[in-house]
């Protein structure tokens, strides 16, 4: 194992874990690891809602029958669990969102007005990994998957695709990413792939146009395609050098086409629209092992479980200690008061040394109302008054960065 396996990390860190009765590939999160997924949810909720996407609740199951006409029953029932008799009907776990998606679609008539109809989803899904390949985060049999299906016309498609990968890299910034590279990934041999040549042909001179107009450098690879379409994937790689996907955009004509989707255009007639498939982040579960990984369980402040740590010197400014973490509380800073009960200072200097921030408050800042900042780089701080260090914090948190203090946006910004 290499220093920042995610599985030893995740554990230290009281981060997450499993549990044989729960199951293989079925880890839970603690409270730690709660608190950095959810606001890595919330990020990408955000940053959705500003590009325009609309977020829907689908189920996590579906009849036997919605994965027949969507192809994954024929092209990815290996990966899928059994189905699960009820009475005369047969329902299984998703392996993927978009047919419910695609249904949602189509509940309503729509109008080309509407396009490009942006719908979103952090939702559940299945895949029946076998029990050798689980491990940790990276590989689960239950999966929360960052997912969105664009609804557009096929002179949008290109757009769409474009703005997606904008997203994505606002995202890998902000949470101190590094892709390895983007891959166009096209289907290979064999029967796992939708057969229909015009169909790939149109989608892979989309997304290759999208590559190329962008500017940005990939790689071709065969066999790595969703059996309906093919994808632009950006892959990153671990601390052991293996690579995997993150993120996703595809182009699909074939469920659109199996769904007997439409759109009423500005002609009145009645036309197929594209799908376009796009994860920002992917699955939570790998994302977060990805982030644990990358920064060795340092976090960006935004996403951190603790993001102040407030040390106390002694007994006597404990009440200061626990009214500043109360103010942090009120901000929507996460704070957390570590007592002279816990050992030495410089003991809870060392145990906080994956907290962005430390405040030390001794008897000369409760008297002034100043604190002295330590900043998890080693950074030490002249003391300052503690609503100017909280106003800064909580801008920078806001902002989702990784900088620390200096490249902090202005406060009142
Ligand atoms: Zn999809």
């Amino acid at each position: 194992m290499y220093d920042h396996d995610h599985r030893r990390l995740g554990r230290e860190l009281d981060l997450f874990d499993t549990d044989p009765l729960i199951g293989a590939g079925l880890p839970y999160w603690l409270p730690d690891g709660a608190t950095v997924r959810h606001a890595l949810e919330e990020y990408v909720r955000a940053a959705e809602r500003r590009a325009g996407y609309r977020h829907v609740y689908s189920p996590v199951l579906g009849k036997r029958e919605l994965y027949e006409i969507s192809g994954h029953w024929s092209h990815y029932g290996d990966d899928m669990f059994p189905p699960m008799e009820l009475g005369s009907e047969q329902v299984v776990l998703r392996p993927s969102l978009c047919p419910h998606h695609a249904l949602i679609y189509r509940s309503r008539s729509r109008s080309h007005r509407e396009l490009p109809l942006r719908m979103a989803e952090l939702g559940g899904m299945y895949r029946s990994e076998p029990s050798g390949v689980l491990g940790g985060l990276t590989r689960v049999r239950a999966i929360q998957l960052n997912d969105a299906h664009i609804f557009c016309a096929p002179d949008q498609v290109a757009d769409e695709a474009a703005g997606a990968l904008e997203m994505i890299r606002r995202a890998y910034a902000a949470l101190g990413l590094t892709r390895a590279r983007y891959r166009l990934s096209l289907p290979g041999p064999g029967g796992k792939y939708v057969a229909d040549p015009e169909m790939w042909r149109r989608s892979t001179a989309l997304l290759t146009g999208v590559l190329d107009r962008s500017g940005l450098p990939y790689e071709a690879a065969e066999g790595e395609a969703a059996f309906y379409g093919p994808k632009i994937d950006v892959q990153v790689t671990d601390g052991a050098g293996r690579e995997s996907t993150l993120s996703t955009v595809q182009v699909d004509f074939h469920q659109p086409e199996r769904f007997d989707l439409r759109y009423v255009g500005a002609d009145g007639a009645r036309h197929r629209p594209v799908m376009v498939h796009r994860s920002i982040v992917g699955s939570v579960e790998r994302a977060v092992a990805h982030l644990i990984e990358q920064h060795g369980g340092a976090f960006p402040a935004w996403l951190a479980p603790v993001q102040l740590a407030i040390l106390p010197v002694s007994e006597a400014e404990l009440p200061d200690a626990e009214a500043l973490a109360r103010r942090c509380g009120d901000l929507g800073l996460r704070a957390e008061v570590a007592g002279p009960e816990r050992g030495s200072l410089g003991a809870r200097v060392r145990q906080a040394r994956l907290v962005p921030y430390q405040v030390v408050i001794g008897a000369r800042e409760a008297a002034s109302g100043d604190v002295a900042l330590r900043l998890r780089d080693g950074r030490r701080l002249d003391p300052l008054p503690a609503a100017d260090v909280l106003a800064r914090v909580t801008a920078l948190v806001g902002a989702c960065g990784t900088g620390l203090w200096d490249d902090a946006v202005p406060v009142g910004a």
